[in-house]
């Protein structure tokens, strides 16, 4: 009796760690991939059809059923009045293609400024950096976590998660680190990282220090964006 149950432990064990193991290289692929389809590396026909491949194993690995837990503000200690713009109106979809990477147009995003009038990257009122929530459940896909100052990279430092729940990814940019690695689960409202003002645009002085925020739905290869406002809005309630 002891045998078989140490059997089906080690059975157990290992299946997990297969899981795992099948997890990491999924989460491993698609971040080498975002970074290609970002610098112009790969052609778009390709890079569709890899994003669709890996979205399948995704699912596959995680299963559908995970994730569905419902939103949480992305910025620590802020909410909906500190989102850029008038009724969501920061949300620019025109233009947007996700393949043409870091020389896409257009802003299917919103962005959530911080109280931090100098530009120090902190917020003023209690002098702490903020930090970055996850917006959904979901699993770290891809991370950008070191980016030097004039880099051209508009995202600077970054996070992508994927919710297989809703079949769709976030992206949070210009943050000044990150607190997870491709292949870690998430919960929404878990910490993933910390605001700071990395990004082509975003380090210029010009810029209010803000969260980049786009949420982005799979359809076939095709990564459409949402306008996350009133989820965001329901967020904080
Ligand atoms: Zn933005």
């Amino acid at each position: 009796m002891r045998n078989i149950k140490a059997v089906s432990l080690m059975m157990l064990l290992a299946c997990f760690a297969f899981v795992s193991q099948a997890a990491a290289m999924v989460c491993g692929e698609w971040n080498v991939l975002e970074k290609e389809i970002r610098d112009g590396a790969t052609n778009r026909d390709s890079a569709r059809k890899k994003i669709d491949e890996l979205n399948r194993k995704l699912r596959e690995v995680y299963g559908s059923e995970t994730g569905r837990s419902g939103f949480h503000f992305p910025l620590r200690g802020y909410g909906p009045s500190s989102i850029g713009g008038r009724g969501g109106n920061g949300y620019r979809p025109r233009g947007y293609d996700f393949y043409d990477g870091n020389r896409h147009g257009g802003h299917p995003a919103q962005d959530i400024f911080i109280h931090d009038p100098t530009g120090k990257g902190v917020d003023s009122r209690t002098g702490k950096p903020v930090d970055v929530l996850a917006f959904e459940d979901g699993i770290v896909t891809a991370v950008n976590d070191s980016w030097a100052s004039g880099d051209r990279i508009r995202g600077g430092i970054y996070v992508w998660t994927f919710n297989p729940g809703s079949n769709r990814y976030c992206y949070y940019a210009h943050l000044a680190k990150t607190l997870v690695a491709p292949g870690a689960r998430v919960s929404a409202g878990s910490p993933i990282g910390v605001l700071g003002r990395t990004g082509k645009n975003a380090w210029l002085r010009r810029s209010p220090t803000h969260l980049h925020f786009m949420y982005l739905s799979h359809d076939n290869g095709a990564m459409r964006p949402v306008n996350p406002y009133t989820m965001l809005i329901r967020s904080a309630k």
